[in-house]
């Protein structure tokens, strides 16, 4: 019997945990520095925490035409197909809302109690009222409509980095996990890419817990159990139900999806928790292999995933 050594590095990226494997050892350092560069220019383009970044850039314009870089039309479109696909349970124009809640800054640096907080039930603006021309690059956000990329751009960022460390390998296979979102890139290896199915990104490997083998696309896992807050008592988390403005309030506090990308996978995760049981069918009729689990813990195989 052989034995695979692969080459493995730990790291933090996007507020999140990173991993990045190879299954060229000698590939890694390379593998690593393409996947920087990919976090580094996702971070510039889309996060929603720093002023400075080119999304911050495009809220502060709403009311505006904004022409935008190559990646971060691709983080938007990535986005308003999500919303398309789950007919606006994934919705970009959710941002409001997700800071009215609570969830303003770093997850770190949310305080995990405080004082009560006002929330009132309104549906947010809608990805519909986001112009948005590919070709030109130019994207027109309604005043007073933020966009947060949260349901996409960090798994478009693992998609990017995983194809980036493939070409900077040139050979063999690499996996990249951001916090969960997880993309494979080239020949995987012999037994598939063994992933451990968790509701918390941070879980050690343990072997008691479900794993499944993945050998192409990617796969992500949304939860409302990880990041959560109180405010005067009230548990809230950062899925927001486009319909309420709201916390989801639902049937799923975690949902991993297996897709033939991390952002496709992503958008079904995010969307699996918005839609509550009729993910069920949705996921069903879309062929994405789902893991549900509803409140009190019960595991849901749908769709085609191991066991189901
Ligand atoms: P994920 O953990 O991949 O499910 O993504 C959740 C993140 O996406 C949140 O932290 C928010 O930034 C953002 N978000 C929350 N609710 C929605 C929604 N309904 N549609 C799109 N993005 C959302
Ligand atoms: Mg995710």
């Amino acid at each position: 019997m052989s034995t695979t050594l692969f080459g493995i590095v730990d790291d933090r990226a996007l507020g999140t945990s990173m991993r990045l494997i190879v299954t060229r050892p000698d590939g890694l350092a390379a593998a690593k520095m393409a996947v920087d560069q990919v976090v580094k220019s996702i971070d510039d383009a889309a996060s929603r925490f720093r002023d400075d970044s080119e999304l911050s850039r495009v809220n502060r314009e709403a009311g505006r035409e904004v022409r935008v870089s190559p990646l971060l039309a691709q983080a938007i479109a990535a986005s308003l197909r999500g919303a398309r696909l789950t007919d606006g349970a994934v919705d970009p124009t959710v941002g409001s809302a997700v800071k009215l809640a609570g969830y303003d800054r770093d997850f770190a640096s949310i305080p995990p109690d405080g004082s009560p907080i006002n929330l009132s039930v309104t549906r947010v603006r809608g990805w519909q009222a986001i112009q948005f021309d590919e070709g030109a690059r130019v994207v027109f956000v309604p005043r007073g409509v933020e966009i947060d990329l949260g349901a996409t751009a960090k798994a478009l960022a693992a998609d990017l980095a995983a194809s980036a460390a493939h070409q900077a390998v040139r050979a063999g296979g690499v996996l990249v996990s951001l916090g969960g979102d997880i993309a494979v890139a080239g020949d995987p290896p012999f037994e598939g890419w063994a992933v451990q199915t968790s509701e918390d990104s941070n879980a050690p490997i343990n072997d008691g817990e479900e794993t499944i083998s993945i050998e192409s696309g990617g796969i992500a896992t949304s939860s409302i159990t990880v990041r959560r807050w109180t405010r005067g008592g009230v548990d809230l988390h950062h899925i927001i139900d486009p319909s309420t403005g709201l916390p989801v309030v639902g049937r799923w506090r975690t949902a991993s999806v297996v897709a033939a990308s991390c952002v496709d996978a992503n958008i079904a995760s995010t969307a699996a928790i918005v839609m509550g049981d009729s993910a069920i069918t949705w996921l069903a009729a879309n062929r994405l292999p789902a893991r549900l689990v509803d409140r009190d813990g019960t595991v849901h195989r749908v769709s085609g995933w191991p066991n189901s």
